[in-house]
């Protein structure tokens, strides 16, 4: 059994976080620590820890963080310029919360490197 972390409590509203949207499958809040003008953690409400423990079941989660981040990349007033939507998996990738999250980074140049 994976151990919670800090965004289960985000998702209970445990823990102070400004929720932008919440549905029975998602969540998404505003990064604590923006990287950029709009910084957004997409997540699904039940822990997947890493990428690799993604399942078939969990499909239906992964395709609404896709659509949620449509709706906010277009409700930040980022969406006809761009942005990147990052997810990172495990210490090579940076990963450092184990619960699976899309970053929504927008409202800058954000150039060429993937890092
Ligand atoms: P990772 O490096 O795992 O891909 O990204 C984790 C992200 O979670 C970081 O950008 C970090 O700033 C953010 N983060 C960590 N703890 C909290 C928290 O308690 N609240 C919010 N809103 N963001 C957090």
């Amino acid at each position: 059994m994976a151990e919670e972390t800090i965004f289960s409590k985000i998702i209970r509203r445990e823990i102070p976080a400004d929720i932008l949207f919440q549905d029975e499958l998602v969540t998404a809040f505003r990064d604590i620590n923006a990287q950029a003008p709009s910084h957004i953690l997409i997540i699904p409400n039940h822990l997947i820890p890493t990428v690799n423990d993604v399942k078939a079941s969990d499909e239906k989660a992964l395709g609404r963080m896709m659509t949620v981040a449509a709706k906010l990349a277009e409700e930040e007033g980022i969406a006809e310029d761009g942005y990147r939507l990052i997810m990172n998996c495990n210490k090579h990738g940076g990963q450092e919360v184990y619960h699976i999250h899309m970053h929504l980074v927008g409202g800058r140049p954000l150039g060429r490197m993937l890092a």
